[in-house]
């Protein structure tokens, strides 16, 4: 029986070893790692994208009956920059997006995982991997050195190695992948409990009223020069509320190392006070800092059976709550190339273009790094975010739940998009950013009050199941919104008889009707919208279309 041998027992490994138990029945799944090591764990804030993973493997009941629903990300982007003001422009989804999403309590979900898969009979082996020879067997087989609590020392072979380990990163290291990231990053957190959570009531929030659930159960961030905070509720072990707060910065703009409670205190208080008087209201139960976080690697999958997943191929900012996505990308694409390699069609072709799909996303990690440059203007924030938004829910949702992640010329169409540039190089992360400066340029008066309810215009309310058929109509409604938001961007700009600005109607009168013009294309004939076409076999998912690759059930 061919052999997966994954390195590193955390979310990863597990998520990992569920999906290949369930998707590979023919093949043996062994998972390595000792329970016992201790390692960071957040909260944590999943996405849509996330939750539809986790469902997909049969955890749907685990998430609602033992973790909090999460109605969305809701944004606090503040009016003045002094402690005594109390006003936000609060942006939350003004109704319950089709699609779940949940806060978890990652110290309880970790332990329900490793039960569920050891239900699955996935063979677990409580030891560390002390080192690993590719192609060292029969076979071109991997040979594995594992070493016991007790010392005790194995070895086992393996056809294909996925390693899991986290910061430790095993791999990387051994094969000198190491790469640096575009942008550093600092975080510091910490776990409350018994706190008074009516102090979040006591700011001024300019938002849309709803009836459509409590605000509170949502992912919530805060903004400013250099940083964001995000809170997370979640429920503890025995059903009590909990909340994960934290701040993530770039260091090369905030010169303070935030390392203890008093100077996040510190930090939070001159922009934020309610929540410093949050966690003064509360019990603290942890804390945890990690400065310059951020790594990547050169390559994680490769031709030759082997591949990095999670914390050890790369870290990211976890705005957006993107963390657990990344996994939920990588485990199918891992499998899809075992797949492949188990029927002898595994070319380097096809794992190029997933390799391509997952560096496109680091390229949006690139993008979001700009974003602290302007995180504390709720004008500019407020309009970045909503496109970030949209692009989310038209484009790479529907791409990963119909499988087209999988798929050869999807995902090379997808790195098209998102080429990645170095530091220097690097765009402004603002739609429109010319059209944007010359509204705060002629009409300093405007309030960011006034800016459209970021969900309503941006959710994709009529995402709700895998569909390829959709995908260009969502491409096409993205390109609608565009159009329609930059001409609202228009209408807020004095204008007057100069050249520049001319040259500034000009520029985006014809980009509107551009986006126009390819929103009525794309219904018009859907098939454009797959710029290479159809992929030819070697580079088609094995998985199928339309959701095939988390159609696990029956394989269970
Ligand atoms: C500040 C911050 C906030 C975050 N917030 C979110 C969020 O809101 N939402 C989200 O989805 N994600 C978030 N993430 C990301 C998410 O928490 C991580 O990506 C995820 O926990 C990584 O899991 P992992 O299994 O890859 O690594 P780990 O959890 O580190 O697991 C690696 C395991 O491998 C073991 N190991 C190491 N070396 C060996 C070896 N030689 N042999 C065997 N085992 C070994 C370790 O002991 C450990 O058990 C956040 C991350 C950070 C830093």
């Amino acid at each position: 029986m061919k052999r997966i041998a994954i390195m590193g027992a955390g979310v990863a490994g597990h998520l990992a070893a569920l999906y290949f138990k369930k998707r590979l029945p023919g093949v043996e799944v062994i998972l390595i790692g000792r329970p016992d090591r201790k390692r960071p764990i957040v909260g944590e804030s999943t996405v849509e994208l996330t939750t539809h993973f986790f469902k997909g493997l049969g955890l749907g009941r685990l998430l609602e009956e033992k973790h909090y629903h999460k109605y969305g990300l809701t944004y606090y982007l503040k009016l003045r920059h002094n402690p005594e003001c109390r006003n936000y422009v609060v942006h939350e989804a003004p109704g319950v997006i089709r699609m779940p999403a949940y806060n978890l309590n990652r110290f309880s979900f970790d332990k329900d995982l490793r039960q569920i898969v050891g239900d699955h009979q996935v063979h677990m082996i409580e030891a560390d991997v002390t080192a690993v020879d590719l192609n060292a067997g029969e076979h071109a087989t991997h040979l594995l050195t594992l070493r016991s609590a007790a010392d005790e020392q194995q070895q086992l072979t393996a056809d294909w190695v996925v390693d899991a380990t986290g910061r430790n990163r095993f791999m990387a290291k051994k094969l000198k992948l190491h790469k640096e990231a575009t942008y550093q990053r600092s975080t510091f957190w910490l776990r409350l409990k018994d706190f008074d959570r009516s102090i979040l009531s006591s700011i001024t929030a300019h938002k849309d009223k709803h009836h459509c659930y409590d605000p509170y159960y949502v992912t919530h961030h805060f903004y400013g020069k250099g940083y964001w905070i995000w809170m997370i509720p979640m429920r503890s072990d025995d059903g009590n509320e909990m909340i994960s707060i934290g701040i993530t910065y770039r260091p090369d703009m905030i010169e303070q190392k935030i390392s203890t409670l008093e100077a996040f205190k510190e930090k939070v208080m001159a922009d934020h006070p309610v929540i410093t008087e949050l966690i003064e209201s509360g019990q603290l139960v942890d804390t945890q800092a990690m400065h310059n976080y951020m790594y990547e690697a050169r390559q994680y999958y490769s031709t030759e059976g082997w591949f990095l997943l999670g914390d050890a191929a790369f870290t990211f900012d976890p705005a957006n709550s993107a963390g657990l996505a990344y996994v939920a990308q990588q485990i199918p694409q891992v499998a899809a190339m075992i797949e492949k390699d188990i029927h002898g069609s595994l070319t380097p072709a096809y794992v190029n273009c997933l390799e391509s799909h997952i560096q496109a996303q680091l390229a949006l990690q690139d993008t979001w790094s700009k974003w602290y440059e302007v995180m504390d203007d709720p004008f500019m924030m407020g309009w970045t975010l909503l496109f970030a938004n949209m692009a989310y829910f038209h484009v790479v949702l529907p791409m990963y739940m119909t499988g087209d992640f999988l798929d050869g010329h999807q995902a090379q169409q997808f790195a098209d998009l998102l080429p990645r540039y170095t530091r220097e190089m690097q765009p402004s992360p603002l739609p429109f950013a010319c059209l944007l400066q010359e509204i705060r340029r002629s009409n300093p008066g405007l309030s960011p009050t006034m800016m459209p309810n970021l969900y309503s215009r941006t959710i994709n309310f009529d995402l709700y199941k895998a569909d390829n058929r959709a995908r260009p109509i969502y491409a096409s409604n993205y390109y609608l919104r565009s159009a329609l938001l930059r001409v609202r961007l228009m209408k807020m700009v004095k204008w007057s008889l100069s050249t520049r600005h001319l040259r500034l109607l000009l520029r985006h009168g014809c980009g509107a009707v551009q986006d126009l013009a390819r929103a009525a294309v794309l219904r018009l004939r859907p098939s454009l919208f797959y710029k290479y076409g159809e992929s030819p076999e070697l580079l088609k998912s094995p998985f199928g279309k339309d959701g095939g690759f988390l159609d696990l059930v029956r394989r269970a």
